[in-house]
């Protein structure tokens, strides 16, 4: 595997000047205490350094070696240990967790740019990880103060990690369909019974205990949905002192072999009466557990970013290195360089523009989280919360959607080199695809996106997303630092206004137009939000250095002129409806 190197200089000036993070933060009274603008810059520093020194070297042999699986114990591969070390003596684990509980209290801005390193670093090894801080804020933010008092700590420090149970072998999307059985006890815990496949972290060597988080029905549930309870299962129970004790009744059944993330544990596990408390109120466990997809469907955004960078870092260097055929009036005796060809350049491109509008419009999510988060008066929390749960399922499914396609043309760089395994790229696109379909699939994305958020407040907050995008046009003026970029973006957004309101006209008289249109819909929204991500780094860059500005201007007019204009495709297939999906009965396949 190719090295990498964290493109700290961008993730700043996206986050400093694109955004202007600091402004906020220290217009805001509880993170003008915890960060500023020379803290984040060395956060993002010592990120950088930790991913490309010690883990990003380790990933393919950690691909190679993959997880052991020996009667219930599960060892992962030979560097993890110490590279698990590292992050959790830092204080990385914990990077974005409550301060007053031993977090480090960090907005998630910044956590977003950790995130993908970490990710372009190793994709496996960043989910020990990620379950662990998305364990931690489902916990500080449903738990009794009794179980955060017990638990919190640990996990932020990385001395324990975390999971998240919810999948069974016949209920995934359809979590109403659970079987995993609660039996109340007479001290106020509960039994679980009931085996949860497809764990990733489940069992490993890397903590001295694991905390689950496992959905499970008490037995006067409600069917379906309203009848799921949330619980916290250690592995190793803990005594009043924090000490650990005995080991509970859950254990490892196999792990899974399969297509990538080798060295993820994917555990099947087994809860035979195993002791666990209940976290938030009986029956509203999906609502709790939504808090940590929440916090991780972005963190998705973040693997199919990451893995797409890395992926952009080797063909970009290997296409500078490749010498195979002559550009047009080419002097060279023999040959030139691969990148004097006009589709190694447009695929170049294509990763480039996809990944630099990727990687601002994840920060554009987090700042919008961090200002619901931090908001000092309720129309603020409601209207920034409103639009960062639009904007998730956008992040988990379009920047996965197009993290697979960058991670399948840098392996297309490479010819028949990208197919075989030194090189790295075969593994970027194993590893990667994983993303379009944990967390809830991509599908079930989109259905999100046009059914709870776009339909379900008539078109509010996209209405307001529409507006804003207007709204930083107009800024632009008679002297157009985008040169015209500003006006396209114009018209994609009434095209947008007209296709949302047709389509939320067409789903009324026809439901089954949204799942017909609701794919295509998101990836609309995404290729919109992409162009408005374009023009935020247009005036950023014009702002603050010539050079830059001409640097990203050239890759906003690829993006503009050769990826925008798919949304002209996606529209017809979205007003063409679904009645031709059902034209087939079922022996008709
Ligand atoms: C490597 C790996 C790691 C994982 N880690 C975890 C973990 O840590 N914890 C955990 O709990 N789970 C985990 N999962 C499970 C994962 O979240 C599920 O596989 C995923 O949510 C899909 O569920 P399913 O596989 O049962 O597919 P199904 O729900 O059976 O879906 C099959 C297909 O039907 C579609 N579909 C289903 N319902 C609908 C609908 N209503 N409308 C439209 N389309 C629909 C889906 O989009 C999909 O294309 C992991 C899975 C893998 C492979």
């Amino acid at each position: 595997m190719s090295l990498y190197q964290a493109p700290v200089d961008d993730m700043q000036f996206v986050l400093f000047d694109v955004f202007k993070a600091p402004k906020f933060w220290q217009g805001n009274a509880k993170l003008a205490q915890l960060i500023d603008c020379e803290t984040a810059a060395a956060i993002i520093e010592e990120s950088a350094k930790i991913t490309a020194t010690t883990i990003a070297p380790n990933s393919r042999e950690a691909d190679e070696q993959g997880v052991k699986f020996d009667n219930g114990v599960v060892t992962t591969p030979q560097s993890y240990k110490q590279s698990y070390n590292i992050i959790a003596e830092g204080g990385w684990t914990g990077l974005t967790g409550d301060s007053q509980a031993g977090g480090m209290g960090m907005p998630k801005s910044l956590g977003v740019m950790f995130d993908e390193m970490l990710c372009s670093a190793d994709l496996s090894f960043s989910l020990y990880v990620g379950l662990t801080s998305a364990a931690a804020l489902t916990l500080s933010s449903h738990g009794s103060d009794e179980l955060k008092t017990t638990y919190l700590s640990n996990l932020y420090s990385g001395q324990w990690s975390g999971t998240m149970c919810l999948t069974e072998s016949h209920a995934g999307t359809d979590l109403g369909l659970i079987h995993t059985k609660a039996t109340p006890n007479d001290d106020g815990s509960y039994n679980l019974t009931g085996t949860k496949i497809f764990i990733t972290a489940g069992e490993h060597d890397l903590t001295e205990n694991i905390i689950h988080l496992v959905l499970a029905k008490l037995p006067d549930a409600p069917a379906g949905t309203r009848g799921i309870s949330l619980f916290l299962v250690p592995k190793f129970h803990v005594d009043e002192q924090g000490s650990l004790g005995e080991r509970n009744n859950v254990s490892c059944g196999s792990v899974e072999h399969k297509m990538g993330i080798h060295a993820s544990a994917t555990c099947v596990m087994n809860f035979d009466g195993a002791k666990g408390y209940m976290i938030g109120e009986p029956n509203r466990g999906l609502a709790c557990m939504f808090t940590m997809m929440n916090y991780e469907r972005l963190s998705m955004g973040s693997q199919g970013l990451g893995c797409a960078e890395r992926s952009y870092q080797n063909a970009l260097a290997y296409a500078k290195d490749r010498l195979q055929g002559k550009g047009l009036g080419s002097k060279n005796e023999k040959a030139d360089s691969i990148m004097v060809h006009a589709d190694v350049r447009r695929m170049l491109l294509n990763m480039k523009s996809l990944i630099e509008a990727g990687r601002a419009f994840n920060t554009y999510v987090a700042i919008n989280l961090d200002k619901a988060a931090y908001a000092d008066n309720d129309d603020d929390k409601q209207n920034f919360g409103a639009m960062a749960a639009m904007l998730t399922p956008i992040a988990k499914a379009f920047v996965t959607d197009m993290g697979l396609d960058i991670c399948v043309t840098g392996q297309q760089i490479f010819g028949g080199h990208g197919y075989i395994r030194e090189w790295g790229q075969e593994q970027l696109v194993r590893d990667v695809r994983i993303s379009q379909i944990y967390e809830g699939t991509n599908g079930i994305q989109a259905l999100d996106l046009i059914g709870r958020k776009v339909m379900g407040d008539k078109g509010k907050t996209a209405t307001a997303l529409f507006d804003e995008i207007d709204a930083f046009i107009k800024s632009f003026g008679e002297e157009d630092v985008s040169q015209g970029l500003s006006g396209m973006l114009g018209e994609k957004v009434i095209m947008m206004r007209i296709v949302t309101d047709m389509l939320i006209e067409k789903i009324m008289n026809r439901p089954d137009d949204a799942g017909g249109a609701s794919v295509e819909y998101l990836h609309m929204m995404g290729y919109l939000l992409y162009g408005y991500m374009w023009l935020k780094i247009i005036k950023a860059a014009h702002e603050k250095d010539e050079g830059l500005y001409e640097n990203k201007m050239k890759t906003a007019e690829f993006y503009f002129f050769k990826v925008m204009c798919t949304m002209h495709s996606l529209k017809r297939s979205v007003l063409a409806g679904s009645r031709m999906l059902y034209l087939h009965d079922v022996d008709g396949f």
